[in-house]
């Protein structure tokens, strides 16, 4: 190979960046699209309207994490750090979760259940003031936050399998599996509902997520045990790389094992993503959304610009998640969504 083409091809791996945090590109970008059709008649025609913003900016929060501090523990909460009934027992409340543990302990080990209330407090804010950039922009954020909720390894330190000789398992639950088969699942929710407490809300999405992770764990080891690794894995050709993916046959009898869960948690997540948009606009005294104006201010775009810029340029050295080629693969085939 020529050394340009070498040089190209590295350069190339360099800049991929590494996604492996809460569904794939892909996954992410279903989930806040399918929630605009959940949305009642008041608020389903702005957010149409927007329907491209708000799925194409479903992923800005894991292209912040590498720019942005503070950014990566919104992301998910390592509930085993706290020891066997944390999800019991762990505060609900930011505050006297602060005062129990301290914002560097919660910080270094995930806050996503209370930034996704915050989240719903500024989403409020927004529509209260009538700021569409606002709007739009903390929509699409809170849609990621929540559907990283629903992840069980989100939920746990041991995010990768990296604890239990199960590397790459994040993406493959998250990116592989609905890329394979999420054509086929069932995505009609209902309406959006009101949310009483959206701060104990998140931790039920949260509790769904952890209560899942036993079986997310097992069935995969149990499986491995079964399959010979050949055929465990298989070589798929996407552009021009060659890369080790998990076979469909692996992936077709782990979806059986784990009877539905993946469909189950991205359901969960659509739902409960414009059920918080829904809440918002409620608590904000139902704003008349065809008064908005129907495009970004000249500074949002500029804004929204940079940030991409900033992450296409910027180092990617994230939680070790992302390390596969898996997430590579991801983050080529999302990208061409
Ligand atoms: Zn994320």
């Amino acid at each position: 190979m020529a050394f340009r083409q070498i040089a190209v091809l590295l350069l190339l791996t360099l800049l991929l960046p590494l996604t492996g945090y809460g569904w794939g590109f892909f996954a992410h970008q279903r989930i806040n699209r399918l929630a605009v059709y959940t949305l009642p008649p008041e608020m389903v025609g702005f957010y149409k309207k927007h329907i491209r913003y708000i799925t194409e900016n479903a992923v800005n929060p894991d292209r912040r994490r590498y720019a942005v501090a503070g950014e990566a523990p919104r992301h998910y909460i390592d509930l085993d750090v706290y020891g066997d009934s944390a999800l019991y027992k762990m505060p609900r409340y930011w505050q006297q979760a602060v005062e129990k543990y301290g914002e560097d302990t919660l910080m270094s080990h995930g806050i996503v259940p209370w930034h996704i209330n915050r989240m719903k407090f500024q989403l409020t804010q927004a529509f209260k003031d009538r700021n569409l950039d606002q709007i739009l922009r903390l929509s699409a954020d809170m849609g990621h936050y929540i559907a990283d909720a629903s992840v069980p390894l989100h939920t746990t330190r041991n995010y990768n399998g990296q604890l239990t000789g199960q590397r790459g398992i994040h993406a493959f639950w998250e990116s592989r599996l609905p890329e394979l088969l999420s054509d086929n699942y069932d995505f009609f929710v209902g309406q959006a509902q009101y949310i009483e407490q959206p701060q104990l809300r998140a931790w039920d999405i949260v509790a769904s997520a952890h209560l899942a992770l036993d079986s997310v764990l097992s069935f995969e080891r149990e499986l491995t045990l079964a399959f010979d690794e050949e055929k465990k894995y298989s070589y798929e050709v996407r552009g021009n790389l060659t890369t080790r993916v998990y076979s469909r046959e692996f992936s077709e009898a782990y979806h059986r094992r784990l009877n539905g869960q993946v469909e189950r948690q991205m359901r969960l997540a659509i739902h409960n993503v414009a059920s918080y948009w829904f809440t918002a606009w409620v608590d904000a005294g139902q704003p008349d959304l065809r008064q908005l104006g129907s495009t970004l201010s000249a500074e949002e775009q500029e804004r929204l610009r940079m940030e991409l810029k900033e992450y296409e340029q910027g180092p990617h050295l994230p939680r070790e998640e992302g390390e596969s080629y898996l997430h590579r693969n991801t983050w080529i085939s999302g990208h061409k969504e």
